[in-house]
């Protein structure tokens, strides 16, 4: 049998980053600035490392090249999903990915991103930005071409739990005080269209205005999100998005439930609480992928988690 695989998280700093990701969840992070925990993730800007087991100290990226049976030998240059965990102590700058299609022309041949959010905290009066007011794409161009910023973005209330969608083409930006669950396609591509005017050691950061009204969809719809709700005595799986890229659900658990791992492969993040899988301690913060054919699992504990899988 396949052993579960526990990921060793990167850390990156970014000026708007905080120190939450330590105080929340004793992450060892490199400095007070830490704003992005790669929980899950086989990008080469941040490669996990296996923590356990026989393939302890190799890299996702390279499980994926060396031993695809464990995500059922899907076909494909790279392991699909990256999940994150982001601590905005500051106002991350208002952007826009691209999809797949303009990504692969040009990027050179990186995938698009779509990605989602789960509202792990926030300060009460938190807010984050989705969506914009241009009803086309030419009012689109004059408003940024006048600095309009105030009339197109599109500010939302936040709280604790909220889950939001943003497909590519959706204007969106996370907002000081938050501390967010990234489940994302596995991309590092991002347009940045206003980053309120800061410095970074004394320079402006690069701005893709271009490229931003390329890819920025007219007029902003939302997306849809939320699924079924299935109950059992000690516990409740949540559906929170499914589409051609990912299937994220939350799972509540007080005491024990066996679950059947049935996909390619499932990524799972413990959120908050503690207790077990399969008798291996998990605690808020954990972050694992159970593999294909692995079979029946058990949870046990006061847990909340999430999890995706393709
Ligand atoms: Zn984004």
């Amino acid at each position: 049998m396949n052993n579960i695989l526990f990921m060793e998280p990167v850390f990156k700093s970014m000026i708007w980053g905080g120190n939450r990701l330590a105080i929340n969840y004793g992450y060892n992070i490199p400095n007070d600035n830490t704003g992005e925990c790669w929980a899950i993730s086989a990008h080469r800007n941040g490669d996990c490392i296996i923590k356990n087991g026989e393939f302890r100290g190799k890299s996702l990226s390279w499980l994926w090249e060396n031993h695809r049976e464990l995500f059922g030998n899907i076909p494909g240059d790279r392991f699909p999903l990256l999940v994150k965990i982001i601590d905005a102590r500051d106002d991350l700058s208002i952007q826009v990915h691209p999809d797949d299609e303009y990504a692969k022309v040009k990027e050179n041949g990186s995938l698009g991103k779509t990605e989602c959010w789960y509202v792990l905290d926030c300060d009460e009066d938190a807010e984050i930005v989705i969506g914009h007011n241009a009803r086309s794409k030419q009012e689109l161009k004059e408003m940024i071409e006048r600095k309009q910023w105030r009339d197109l973005i599109c500010l939302r209330s936040i709280k604790k739990g909220d889950f939001l969608q943003i497909d590519p083409g959706t204007v969106h930006a996370i907002k000081k005080g938050t501390l967010i669950l990234e489940t994302q396609q596995n991309s590092d591509i991002t347009y940045r269209l206003y980053d309120y005017d800061r410095l970074d050691n004394g320079k402006p950061r690069e701005l893709h205005i271009d490229k931003s009204i390329d890819v920025i969809r007219c007029p902003h719809v939302d997306a849809k999100v939320g699924g079924k709700i299935t109950r059992f005595d000690t516990c409740e799986v949540e559906e929170l998005i499914q589409n051609q890229y990912y299937s994220v659900s939350k799972i509540k658990i007080h005491g024990r439930h066996i679950f059947e791992q049935n996909k390619l492969f499932l990524n799972v993040s413990v959120i908050e609480g503690k207790g077990e899988i399969d008798g291996i301690p998990l605690k808020k913060g954990d972050h694992f992928i159970i593999p294909y054919n692995y079979g029946s699992y058990e949870l046990n504990g006061e847990m909340e988690l999430i999890t995706s899988h393709i």
